[in-house]
């Protein structure tokens, strides 16, 4: 890193453009933003990028030169200055180049092309990156990870199961990057399997849980066509002998209310479409893909029937109405055309048509020992179908299985931010939130490794963490999340007024809540690392209510067809635990637990991340929208790290090399070799060092064993004084 960095400024030699006019010198070395004004588009903050060419080119031309070259750089860490204008620049030469993945520190980050880029990812390629004995060493590219995850999961001390995280906003590429990590590891981790039937028959599983997942998990929606509603988790599971053995895939966070309701211009999950034989909006994906796959996969015809028989009954339960009952106090009646619909459901599910339609319909309340029965209202009883609907969807998409040696792939969605959110970006942000915080946990790491290998303190690094805005949205007694529980606990009638009040008085001391003074509804602003959002009141404790009815559990327990059955035969104490007003059932307490025990599964995997990139709204093939880059840069947090780098002593050059070029300032001779001065130096650096560094500036430079490791601000002084003493 310090090699590449002194490299640049000695081809960039003349760096007298770093004194202002007046005389003065600037700070290259800050970590300011691009200028931000802040303008409000209905209560929602949202940056304005106007100023952010005049800040970037100032940046530019002030350091970098030579923009030429800026395309070369496949770290951007490596950018001198490091700061989000010089990153984005960098960014924007390397897609104009043709070039669409650039290392950030620890960090892969991918720029969608939106358009096929020939051989990129090509056998010989991979090849090429798996027999390579340094692949770090080559270009940039998925493979990279891929390879370097793959050789660190048969550690040679011991083994290490790996994660590789991918995020990014939709349509950013994810899917496409995940599907290229398991081309890889099905050709890398099944090339020297002795027997070729095997190991086509795995690379088949690798690649076919794909479609699978995509026909159970995706939809078409406004922002992409075939976009991932659910978090998820593959883990590729390896032998002893490096050996591709299984796949597994766990789901997370599946937005399961769009199995019962889809926004305007959206769909339901392709898989309806496919049993019923309709084109999904990916032609690519048909029902014989998702079988062919099921079989593959192992899931035998038995089985398969059982899974479609659900769906088939998941679409007819779509279709039963409820009416107003004839009598007062009765249960709702059928709709006339409904009655075939709930008998298909009914036999479909295997479950009596009588009880089915009971449990929803008439609610069971105990009081004491006695069973009180009560009509459920039609619109509860729409509720219930619905209820019942994603209930057995998201059981059913949900395999659970773990092994003990493995490579995970986590696709996740991005941090969103709406015109109007509600709980649904609560959670999705929260999510974004916890894994920004275990990535900056890793960087800070990585870094700390390279301190202590000097021998230096790490103390003297301060960054701000964003414990407390998780502190703010999950922790108890008393956050975001504790208070609609209770809320919902409560079982009062909700008043979103009422509960802003509540939240203004008992979380403002959290400096990352806030309110807008200007608007009239009811809500609340989270500071999130990556930007703020304003969050809408209304409607969240409806949300937040997703308890299962014990009778329909009830129900599907007793099913005579055994797959519905065993999905269900844990759920009795969930579901009792709603009468008790067990914590557990809220949809944000779900969602927490979920994502606990997958960051629980992060924290004891050594992670590698990628980001992806959006490069325009519009899929364009090749077109750079800087507005568009700098918000996503921020949104997965690279600008974050990289404002955590410049904190610290991002500048790391080797004695040798520091003395050749600073020593004149210090007074040391200019046609010293570098090796003499690397004798000279051993024993004396770090007294002398300082000699070159003003009194006041003493606290930007450390010395190490073997490098000087300083802010840019001090490197910019030294230039300074370099271009004087000269
Ligand atoms: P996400 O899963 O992040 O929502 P996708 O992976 O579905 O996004 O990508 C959206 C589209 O972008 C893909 O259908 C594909 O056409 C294109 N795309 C993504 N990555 C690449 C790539 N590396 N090369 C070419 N096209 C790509
Ligand atoms: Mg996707």
């Amino acid at each position: 890193m310090a090699d590449v960095q002194l490299k640049l400024l000695l081809r960039n030699k003349d760096i007298s453009t770093v004194n202002s006019s007046d005389g003065t010198s600037r700070s290259l070395g800050k970590t300011e933003k691009p200028n931000r004004l802040k303008e409000k588009v209905n209560g929602v903050t949202k940056p304005l990028r106007k100023s952010l060419n005049d800040s970037l080119e100032a940046d530019v031309r002030d350091f970098l030169v030579n923009e030429a070259e800026l395309h070369t750089y496949d770290d951007l860490t490596k950018v001198n200055p490091v700061t989000p204008a010089t990153v984005l620049k960098c960014l924007q030469a390397r897609y104009s180049a043709k070039v669409f993945y650039t290392h950030a520190g620890c960090t892969l980050v991918a720029l969608n092309p939106f358009q096929p880029i020939p051989h990129l990812y090509s056998l010989d390629v991979m090849r090429e990156y798996h027999s390579a004995p340094q692949p770090q060493e080559f270009k940039p590219h998925i493979f990279i990870v891929a390879e370097e995850a793959y050789r660190n999961v048969q550690g040679q001390v011991e083994p290490m199961n790996q994660s590789l995280v991918v995020s990014g906003e939709s349509g950013a590429g994810k899917t496409w990057t995940s599907r290229c990590l398991m081309k890889y590891y099905a050709t890398v981790a099944s090339s020297s399997q002795r027997c070729q039937d095997t190991a086509e028959k795995i690379e088949r599983r690798v690649l076919d849980s794909n479609p699978l997942m995509e026909a159970f998990g995706n939809a078409c929606t406004l922002r992409n066509n075939n976009s991932s509603r659910f978090g998820k988790y593959i883990q590729l599971q390896l032998n002893s002998s490096q050996l591709l053995v299984g796949a597994s895939v766990q789901t997370y966070l599946l937005e399961k209310t769009r199995v019962a309701f889809q926004a305007p211009n959206e769909r339901n999950f392709h898989i309806f479409y496919q049993v019923q034989d309709e084109t999904t909006c990916i032609s690519e994906d048909s029902l014989p893909e998702t079988v062919e796959a099921m079989m593959n996969l192992g899931i035998d015809e038995g089985r398969q029937t059982q899974i479609f028989k659900i769906l088939a009954a998941l679409l007819q339960l779509g279709n039963v109405d409820f009416i107003l009952a004839s009598e007062e106090a009765q249960p709702c009646d059928l709709h006339e055309q409904s009655k075939g619909f709930l008998q298909n459901t009914a036999d479909l599910l295997q479950v009596s048509v009588e009880e089915l339609q009971s449990s929803l319909s008439v609610r069971t309340l105990r009081a004491g020992k006695q069973e009180l029965v009560k009509p459920c209202s039609q619109s509860e009883c729409g509720v219930r179908r619905d209820c019942l609907a994603k209930a057995v969807y998201a059981r059913m998409s949900a395999e659970n299985t773990s092994w003990c040696n493995f490579i995970g792939l986590l696709d996740v969605y991005g941090f969103e931010c709406f015109l109007l959110n509600s709980l649904e970006q609560l959670c999705i942000n929260y999510a974004n939130e916890k894994l920004q915080q275990h990535f900056v946990a890793h960087y800070l790491k990585a870094q700390q490794e390279e301190y202590v290998a000097e021998g230096l303190q790490w103390s003297f690094i301060q960054y701000q963490d964003n414990q407390r805005c998780l502190d703010l949205i999950e922790s108890s007694p008393c956050s975001i999340f504790s208070l609609l529980n209770e809320e919902c606990r409560l079982n009062r009638a909700w008043d979103a007024q009422k509960f802003c009040v509540r939240l203004q008085k008992d979380l403002s001391e959290n400096p990352k809540i806030s309110w807008d003074r200007f608007s009239s509804e009811p809500h609340f602003i989270v500071a999130h690392y990556a930007g703020s959002v304003s969050y809408q009141i209304q409607g969240m404790m409806d949300k937040n209510q997703d308890p299962v009815p014990p009778e329909l559990i009830r129900l599907l327990r007793n099913s005579h067809d055994s797959l519905l059955h065993s999905l269900f035969a844990d759920a009795e104490q969930e579901s009792e635990g709603a009468r008790g007003h067990s914590k557990a059932l809220t949809v944000v307490s779900k969602f927490k637990n979920s994502l606990e025990s997958l960051m629980k599964i992060l924290y004891s995997t050594t992670p590698h991340y990628t980001r992806c990139i959006k490069p325009n709204p519009d899929c364009r093939p090749l077109t750079f929208r800087q507005e568009e880059v700098i918000a996503q840069l921020e949104a997965c947090g690279i600008v974050e790290t990289i404002n955590i780098s410049a904190a610290g002593f991002p500048v790391r050059i080797p004695y040798g090399s520091f003395l050749q070029r600073y020593g004149l300032i210090g007074g040391e001779r200019r046609e010293k070799k570098p090796e003499a001065i690397e004798q000279t130096v051993l024993g004396s650096a770090v007294e002398m060092i300082p000699s070159f560094v003003p009194e006041d500036l003493r606290h930007m430079v450390h010395c190490g064993r073997t490098k000087v490791f300083l802010t840019h601000c001090l490197l910019e002084k030294l230039e300074e004084q370099r271009n004087r003493v000269r």
